[in-house]
């Protein structure tokens, strides 16, 4: 039965040059003397280091963690000794670096003890499965990088089908088509275990037909299988997700949506053997097939490349560059960047390194204004309007590229290769997707440091009134005991003035006295009497004396007064 097939709007027909590297087999890259491992090799958050300098690790031993739900392990790619754990240069085109872990490479190349499971992957539960995947470090290989296991996670939806991407768009870039001639069984083995994991009612491995060798090699491979194994036309970019599921079933994604909400998951095929390597063979993801092309480079090829293993290494296993190269280009010409040095590692994403010359690319030098020719939009395969978007991005309308669905761009750059201006429109668009990650990353930080601050100021808050209660409760018992006291207090003073008083009013010493005794009294009380009276006489003198001398005094004041004015 001939499959009817369909087509996604736009795309191109550039040059596609992959016969420049496809000439002889897939070889082993030489070990480099020195490995250099980032900590973040693929879309999500970055890992954690778990060796420390000085360590000795075997090849396949975890070296960092993963941390978070979107992010991979990274292994040692080869035996040796962990010698700094620091920033380097890594493959990114503004030239950044990050952290990495930096082995020197002891030559034994031994792999770590093989723990595996001897369950076969059928008896396995999905989660298990997926859990293994996770752990060994796999991330779609056809260069976007993201964890695969989640990808196998179609969280309750039912996956109607698998689709494996042997489609390989991208000029230049051939290391799926090797790997699909060369190792077709491996690819099959990794498709089955996924297709069990999704639970996919189908498979169907899509294949461009530039690729006659991978299509027969894989549909022999499978033949007692029941996958459907697919030749489309080759059209740049249906490898893209969106574009291929359109081809192969007609289907649309929705606009900033995923393909499983349509029941449809799709994996590399490249990834599909490293799941092969992870859950049949117990083999971490510590290499992959990498395309050297170029015509920049003496021998273009493809090697089976050890993480971490610098450019610099590869391209002299291909007989070095050539005098005439413009740049080094990770990926493809179409979607790759250029690299700031050759002296940055190979990583999971790392599916091509290009040295072009400089009839190989566009020189950017040759930019000129927009004519409104339309073309950029006549080619664009998500039906967006990239010279509108070109536009806000310049003015940093950054609002109004989103409304114009900036983030549905898929950055395959048909625009810019058709644009008889030259201008690099893919780059406005990513710089300007950067500033608004940047923006919603701020945004992000800015509110929980709000929450952060709400938060303190509502403790405060209620500390300070608990405080407050405390004290309250304290005086009110302060008070209520310090009423008590003070009564008792008073009453022992009446108690004591009541005492004195009786004291004071009671006659001396005056009972059951005699007669003359009482004379004496009597006696006694007169002369106290006198005496009294006497005292009393003299403090009045005193005063009447003391009253005339002031009254004298004022008196000549005034005079004084008087005669002075
Ligand atoms: S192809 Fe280039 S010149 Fe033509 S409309 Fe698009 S941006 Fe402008
Ligand atoms: S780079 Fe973006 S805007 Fe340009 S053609 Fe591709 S998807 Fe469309």
């Amino acid at each position: 039965m001939i499959r009817q097939l369909f087509k996604f709007k736009g795309g191109i027909h550039p040059p596609q040059h992959k016969d420049v590297s496809t000439k002889q087999p897939i070889r082993a890259a030489t070990l480099a003397k020195e490995l250099v491992l980032p900590l973040h090799q693929h879309i999500g958050e970055s890992t954690v280091p778990i060796v420390a300098v000085g360590d000795h690790v075997l090849k396949g031993q975890k070296i960092a963690r993963a941390k978070g739900y979107v992010c991979a392990s990274v292994h040692a790619s080869s035996s040796g000794t962990v010698i700094a754990i620091e920033e380097r240069p890594i493959p990114h085109p503004s030239g950044f670096s990050a952290t990495c872990i930096v082995i020197e490479t002891d030559g034994e190349d031994r792999w770590i003890e093989n723990t595996s499971e001897t369950t076969p992957y059928t008896e396995m539960p999905a989660s298990h499965l997926r859990n293994l995947i996770r752990t060994s470090g796999i991330v779609g290989l056809g260069g976007a990088g993201f964890p695969s296991y989640i990808k196998l996670n179609p969280a309750g939806v039912e996956i109607d089908t698998l689709i494996l991407n042997g489609v390989e768009c991208e000029p230049y870039i051939s290391c799926d088509d090797m790997l699909m001639r060369e190792r077709p069984e491996q690819i099959i083995a990794g498709v089955k275990i996924m297709r069990h994991a999704l639970q996919a009612k189908r498979v169907l491995i899509a294949i461009e037909d530039n690729k006659p060798e991978a299509y027969a090699a894989l549909a022999k491979a499978c033949a007692t299988e029941g996958f459907e194994v697919i030749q489309v036309p080759t059209l740049y970019p249906q490898g893209g997700e969106k574009q291929l599921i359109k081809v192969l079933t007609n289907k649309e994604v929705p606009s900033n949506g995923l393909p499983v909400q349509i029941g449809i998951v799709v994996h590399n095929v490249a990834t599909a053997a490293a799941v092969h390597n992870a859950i049949n063979l117990g083999k971490t993801l510590v290499s992959r097939v990498v395309t050297i092309t170029g015509d920049g480079v003496a021998e273009p090829c493809n090697l089976d490349v050890p993480f971490g293993t610098p450019m610099q290494h590869l391209l002299d296993q291909c007989g070095g560059l050539r005098d005439d190269v413009d740049r080094i280009i990770m990926g493809g010409p179409m979607m790759g960047f250029a690299m700031h040095s050759i002296d940055i590692p190979v990583v999971k994403t790392t599916n091509c390194i290009l040295a072009a010359t400089k009839a190989n690319v566009t020189p950017p030098s040759d930019i000129m204004p927009c004519i409104r020719c339309g073309a950029c939009a006549d080619v664009c395969p998500v039906e967006l309007l990239p010279q509108q978007l070109q536009w806000f991005a310049r003015a940093k309308e950054f609002d109004r590229a989103q409304e114009y669905n900036l983030f549905d761009c898929i950055e395959c750059g048909c625009c810019s290769y058709v644009c008889p201006s030259n201008i690099p429109l893919v780059h406005f668009y990513r710089y300007a997707k950067t500033e608004i990650w940047a923006q919603e990353r701020e945004k992000e930080k800015a509110d929980q440091a709000r929450l952060r601050h709400e938060f303190r100021q509502s403790r405060i808050e209620r500390e300070a009134a608990e405080k407050a209660a405390r004290l309250a409760k304290k005086k009110a018992a302060a008070q209520g005991g310090g009423n008590a006291k003070q009564a008792a207090i008073q009453a022992a003073m009446a108690r004591a003035k009541a005492k004195k008083t009786a004291q004071g009013n009671a006659p001396k010493n005056t009972d059951n006295l005699s007669e003359s005794q009482q004379q004496q009294v009597n006696k006694a009380d007169e002369m106290r009497a006198k005496a009294q009276q006497i005292a009393a006489d003299r403090r009045a003198q005193a005063q009447t004396a003391m009253v005339n001398k002031t009254v004298k005094a004022n008196s000549d004041n005034h005079t004084a007064k008087d005669e002075k004015e």
